[in-house]
């Protein structure tokens, strides 16, 4: 590959506005370390709670491209590493996105990385040992990551299971950092902001996911994420009443459950 078309695809996955983040605690910081260090980072925590933006936001802040792959069961190794495909009958091969992070130095975020196939953690741990290599084996290159690449992971220990566990030998090779729904005061903020509504109903959105996020007992598998808030939100601005909006954005999402639901029901009424 070119510098020429290195520097292209850099540009490509470069991140060019600054993503609206709110800092809840140290974790620019420890982020900004462990990338210093160029040790891979694991980010714990409930769907929905900013992990994905937070990546961004980093990316952003030390100026490295982002590629980012959502997982999901049916994710192979060689989606990640690339393929063999058919071009005006030559074959030609195309780097996954694992391999291109790693050629141009960027940072690689595997969303959700648990739900991708078993084969996927072979293809990860060279790369988060000091040998930092990913082995191509359809083309028999072994490549060294740039200097500039690291990987970070993120994992939902919400969904923690027998079958869809990060094995220790995964999990010890990335410091953890735990990530959770902001603090009342914090997610107003971001609901306010990123759903442009005024702050009280804002803050009303976040006492309802306060509740929800309470009544998790009951059966609910995960209380509602801020992303939900934000949905909520922006229907509330274009005019969707106040109670319909919640239910289209927090009630029904999270659950199929109608006993469940006419308890969220109760909750919205109790609010609104
Ligand atoms: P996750 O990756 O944890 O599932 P996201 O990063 O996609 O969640 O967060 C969902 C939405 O919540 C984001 O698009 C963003 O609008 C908002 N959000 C959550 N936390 C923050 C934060 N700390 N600062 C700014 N926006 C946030």
């Amino acid at each position: 590959m070119t510098d020429g078309t290195m520097a292209a695809m850099r540009e490509c996955y470069r991140i060019r506005q600054a993503p609206y983040y709110l800092e809840t605690g140290d974790e620019v910081a420890v982020f900004e370390a462990a990338y210093a260090a160029r040790l891979p980072v694991m980010l714990k925590g409930p769907t929905g709670c900013g992990k994905t933006r937070f990546v961004e936001h980093m990316a952003y802040r030390l100026d490295r491209p982002l590629v980012t792959v959502a997982c999901h069961e049916d994710l192979f190794a060689s989606d990640l590493i690339g393929r063999y495909l058919l071009k005006r009958d030559e074959t030609v091969w195309e780097d996954g996105p694992l391999t291109r992070a790693v050629r141009m130095g960027a940072i690689c975020y595997l969303d959700e990385v648990v739900e991708a196939r078993k084969d996927t953690t072979v293809v990860i741990h060279p790369l988060t040992d000091n040998r930092r290599t990913l082995a191509i084996d359809k083309t028999g290159e072994v490549l060294i990551a740039h200097p500039d690449f690291v990987l970070v992971i993120s994992y939902n220990p919400g969904y923690q299971s027998v079958l869809k566990d990060l094995k220790q030998s995964t999990r010890q090779r990335f410091i953890a950092m735990d990530f959770d729904y902001p603090a009342p005061d914090l997610e107003t903020e971001i609901v306010s902001r990123e759903g442009e509504i005024d702050r009280e109903t804002a803050a009303k959105l976040v006492t309802l996911a306060g509740k929800i996020r309470n009544i998790r007992e009951h059966g609910l598998t995960e209380g509602a994420g801020t992303r939900l808030l934000i949905y909520a939100a922006r229907l509330i601005r274009l005019h969707v009443p106040v109670r319909e909006a919640c239910r289209s954005a927090v009630c029904l999402p999270l659950t199929d459950d109608e006993r469940l639901q006419e308890t969220l029901g109760d909750l919205i009424d109790d609010l609104f």
